[in-house]
């Protein structure tokens, strides 16, 4: 794949889908920014494997959530490398509960990781990348978004709402040579689902027309895809990375 641009700053990148984006990206030719809220020592490890295989990255630990610590981080950048050329927010949470049962207070802090923290960091890189009228955001949203899920009120909305956003900023940086897209994954290996029983990896996959669920490193080449050279014409996609779940 081909990247005009030279860095990235990849948020909730210390484990899991987000590291493979990091490594991914980096493997690229990128220099990756590795972010992470309290895994300090992952992310750490998560630079040094990009950077044994001759790759260029820098740790950034900040809570994307803090409005005012996503501005400062993305500054920082900015003052390091004098531009910011792509932007992945991946950085997530879940705090699942029947929504009869779930508070109010974890239906904002999911909104408030999930989504709010993607407008701020589409809307600071919006600034910076349309100084050089060149840039390329990728939100990982979720099938959940697409399809709702039991227990999963918060998620889905926050990750609904990831979806309908990025198309309006696609629409609105269109003219600055900045373009949003959203990948939204379906079931992926990742610590949350190794943990699963048997039974429920096997009920999981049988729903999954390809029987199996998906490795992270599928999630990162989607993504590094809808950033790179090679998708200069795609803007506002929601790219589905679901083994032929939620088909339309
Ligand atoms: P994960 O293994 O739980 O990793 C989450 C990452 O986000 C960690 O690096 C974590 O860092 C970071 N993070 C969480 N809250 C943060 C915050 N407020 N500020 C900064 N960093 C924060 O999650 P994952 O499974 O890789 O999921 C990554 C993304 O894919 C999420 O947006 C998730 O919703 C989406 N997704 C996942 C799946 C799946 O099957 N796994 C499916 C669909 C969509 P710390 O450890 O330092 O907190």
């Amino acid at each position: 794949m081909k990247f005009s641009g030279n860095n990235v700053l990849v948020t909730g990148s210390s484990r899991g889908i987000g590291s493979e984006i990091a490594k991914t990206l980096a493997g690229f030719g990128l220099k990756v920014w590795i972010n992470y809220r309290t895994g300090a020592k992952e992310a750490d490890a998560v630079k040094e494997t990009i950077e044994e295989a001759g790759g260029k990255a820098a740790v950034i630990g900040f809570d994307v959530s803090d409005e005012q610590a996503f501005i400062d981080a993305i500054k920082t950048i900015i003052d390091s490398d004098g531009e910011l050329s792509y932007l992945v927010n991946n950085a997530g949470i879940t705090k699942d509960k029947l929504a009869l049962r779930m508070k109010t207070d974890d239906f904002m802090s999911v909104i408030n990781a999930n989504l709010t923290s993607c407008f701020i960091g589409c809307r600071e890189s919006m600034k910076v990348m349309r100084k050089k009228k060149f840039g390329a955001v990728v939100n990982i949203s979720s099938i959940i978004g697409e399809t709702g899920n039991a227990g999963q009120t918060n998620y889905a909305a926050s990750k609904g709402g990831v979806i309908a956003m990025t198309k309006s900023f696609a629409i609105e940086a269109a003219t600055s040579g900045i373009r949003y897209n959203s990948v939204t994954p379906g079931f992926i290996a990742t610590e949350m689902t190794t943990i699963l029983s048997d039974d429920i990896k096997d009920s999981i996959n049988a729903k999954i027309p390809m029987k199996r669920m998906g490795k992270a490193k599928e999630v990162a080449e989607a993504t590094a895809f809808l950033l790179s050279d090679y998708s200069s014409y795609i803007t506002g996609e929601t790219l589905k990375v679901n083994g032929g779940m939620n088909m339309a």
